[in-house]
């Protein structure tokens, strides 16, 4: 089991020194400083210690200015993401580089996608290293001006960007995709509670999560948690409270976690975004497996998601 402030991805400790990082002459100074580490990414991936064959815990890997020299990029680039105590913490995207000249940079380091990696890591470097690969992502596909296409460069540490042409001007800040994410339960019978998990059919054979949706233009959450229901499981609800929430940088999204009570029970599936849905008991889901083991019926998701949150939490809550 674990708590609502071990949800990966979230709580992180770094001052992002919000004000501080508005005035170009401080961002300056601060990756001046002698303490500054930068964090390398090359297509969206993280450069990470990971002895796989010692099943050993990764360890995300930062450089000083002076050990990166060789693949730094311009400010374009780079990032910063705020100060851990007094060292100033930048990100940069290096994929303009070719892959072999990050890894030769001294340590036995490789870049690997947080989405397989991110569980194992400590719950500090997970959430640092989501906030680098999110913030770059955002800068990387946001240089042209939305409004009129022109330029858009990069400013108060890539924190947002402004648009080059002096008529328009356009201000443009990071975006963040809400999601929903449910679990529901089934109370018809008060004696044997149930939830209804689903495979999205992207999913891997035998991965069972909770059902989970993109927020429309003009619906609240409530609404959007309905909606996602009916259309991906064909189960009417309400009572839809809100449980916790999950930065999920892959590429942008806040996932948006909640419970609902079912008001009908019968699964109708699309048969295309889902490939498979059904109720469950808490003691067939304390019989799931990890995710990726062999030799069981079903897995839960990984730890690092906030659906697996929700389906501890409800097991707990619903045994007492
Ligand atoms: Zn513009």
């Amino acid at each position: 089991m674990f708590h609502e402030d071990e949800i990966y991805y979230q709580g992180l400790n770094v001052n992002r020194a919000s004000e501080e990082r508005k005035n170009t002459c401080w961002i300056n100074t601060q990756w001046q400083h002698p303490q500054c580490r930068v964090l390398l990414l090359h297509n969206q991936r993280n450069l990470i210690v990971w002895d796989r064959q010692a099943d050993s815990t990764p360890v995300a890997i930062s450089h000083s200015r002076e050990e990166a020299d060789a693949v730094l990029p311009d400010f374009e680039h780079l990032v910063f993401l705020g100060l851990d105590k007094e060292a100033p913490v930048f990100a940069a995207d290096v994929s303009l580089n070719d892959e072999s000249e990050i890894l030769a940079l001294p340590g036995e380091h490789e870049l690997v996608d947080l989405r397989e990696a991110g569980w194992l890591l400590s719950a500090q470097e997970a959430a640092l290293l989501a906030y680098a690969r999110g913030l770059l992502y955002w800068n990387r596909h946001n240089g042209f001006c939305s409004n009129c296409g022109n330029m858009a460069e990069s400013q108060q540490g890539g924190h947002i960007r402004v648009c080059t042409n002096k008529g328009c001007a356009r201000l443009q800040f990071p975006r963040t995709d809400p999601a929903v994410i449910m679990l529901v339960e089934d109370f018809s019978d008060p004696c044997n509670p149930r939830c209804l998990l689903g495979r999205n059919s992207r999913f891997p054979e035998r991965l069972m999560s909770t059902l989970a949706g993109f927020v429309d233009p003009l619906e609240s959450l409530e609404q959007c948690v309905q909606r996602e229901v009916f259309e991906e499981a064909g189960i009417r609800v309400d009572r839809v409270a809100y449980q916790a929430s999950q930065p999920w940088p892959f590429p942008s999204s806040i996932m948006l976690g909640f419970r609902a009570q079912a008001l009908t029970t019968e699964i109708t599936i699309d048969g295309v975004e889902i490939a498979e849905a059904h109720w469950f008991s808490p003691e067939q889901l304390n019989t799931f497996g990890e995710w990726r083991d062999g030799g069981v019926e079903y897995c839960l998701p990984r730890r690092d998601s906030i659906a697996r949150y929700l389906i501890e939490s409800w097991i707990k809550d619903t045994t007492g």
